[in-house]
């Protein structure tokens, strides 16, 4: 986010044009009862992986097709659950695009390196 537009139009008594004096974003969160959760966050926090759901207590993921809990109920984490809870979305997509040109690499040369 560039920095300059973060104060302007922001001061009290001046009408905002399009920002709020505080900035925020909605993050979605779901827990596994299916419970659909939105809390509102600065805008330039770092949105928490989880968030307890406020009806059930149950602790709300931001993946929506795989709630933290549903199927072990033990704090348990692979290695790979870590690595990715410390990326990004957009790191991970090229992370995989990285990869997959790399096999493309690998599959178009003779098999002569094995
Ligand atoms: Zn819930």
């Amino acid at each position: 986010m560039p920095h300059g537009n973060v104060i302007r139009g922001a001061r009290v008594g001046s009408a905002p044009e399009r920002y709020e004096p505080a900035p925020r974003r909605a993050v979605t969160y779901w827990c596994r009862n299916g419970h659909r959760v939105e809390i509102l966050i600065a805008e330039e926090a770092v949105a928490p992986p989880q968030w307890d759901c406020p009806r059930c207590g149950h602790p709300a993921g931001r993946d929506a097709q795989n709630p933290p809990g549903r199927s072990r109920t033990e704090p348990y984490k692979s290695h790979l659950a870590y690595v990715k809870e410390r990326r990004t979305d957009e790191e991970g997509a090229a992370l995989l695009a990285e990869a997959l040109a790399d096999l493309r690499r690998r599959r178009g040369r003779p098999a002569a390196e094995r």
